[in-house]
């Protein structure tokens, strides 16, 4: 299938790289990226993957926009308060790129419907706001072998993982943090979160995706990116696959 004129219009500033190019925009046009969570980090994940051209985009969330949200969450406006979070934002995200397949989902994502939303895609980015879920995504994600993209973000420090589950030696969440810690609530509602930094973590994991599906440049896979937004620092951690861990199970 050929680009429209509109379409290589579009997509100009990404087809012109050489690292992109024709068949890389082709390649996002042909992937399938599931984004838990409409908030901080799924906001500008999903705007950034819209507007970059990755052909189909679903988006999971069951809330309903709050004023508390918008300082942080860009998806949503001042007139979305009360309205569902999916709804808006795969609105926005047509608006944003009328050509794409969004999809949403008015939904907690859970054990028992897991399957049903995420089978059909093959990337999955992670900006839910508690361990109990982002457990729940890894563990899917390990066993049906899809790359996943977690963010992580509280008061002014972030945290981003890659895994690239398609590889068997490929570390997963549970490696750096065993089980789910006891006091695992939303970290922004609790202790506090700088807008700003939802806006670099969630572009950052957007990027992360996009490197995956054209395969460009060095795979975060393997480390933890960790970012004090205080001190202005990013420091690339080594993450290595624990030999006891649920993966090294999986991987069997
Ligand atoms: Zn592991």
């Amino acid at each position: 299938m050929s680009f429209s004129a509109k379409q290589i219009e579009r997509y100009s500033r990404q087809i012109i790289l050489k690292k992109v190019g024709v068949i890389g925009q082709r390649k996002l046009l042909n992937s399938k990226v599931l984004v838990v969570g409409a908030g901080g980090l799924g906001s500008p994940i999903a705007m950034y993957l819209a507007a970059s051209g990755i052909g189909t985009i679903g988006i999971v969330d069951n809330d309903r926009v709050e004023i508390s949200n918008i300082q942080r969450q860009i998806l949503f406006n001042s007139n979305d308060i009360k309205k569902n979070k999916s709804i808006v934002a795969a609105n926005k995200l047509k608006q944003i790129n009328p050509n794409l397949n969004i999809i949403n989902f008015k939904k907690k994502i859970d054990k028992k419907n897991i399957d049903k939303i995420a089978k059909k895609f093959d990337v999955l980015a992670d900006g839910s706001d508690n361990f109990k879920t982002r457990f729940l995504i890894n563990d899917y994600c390990l066993k049906n072998r899809k790359i996943l993209v977690v963010g992580a973000i509280s008061k002014f420090d972030g945290h981003i993982y890659t895994f690239n589950f398609l590889k068997k030696s490929s570390p997963c969440l549970r490696c750096f943090m065993h089980t789910i810690p006891k006091n695992d609530r939303d970290n922004c509602e609790y202790d506090g979160v700088l807008g700003p930094l939802a806006g670099i973590i969630g572009s950052i994991q957007a990027n992360e995706i996009i490197k995956e599906i054209l395969k460009i440049g060095d795979s975060l896979c393997g480390y933890i990116l960790i970012i004090d937004a205080l001190k202005l620092t990013f420091r690339k951690v080594k993450l290595t696959k624990r030999s006891n861990c649920y993966c090294n199970e999986q991987n069997k």
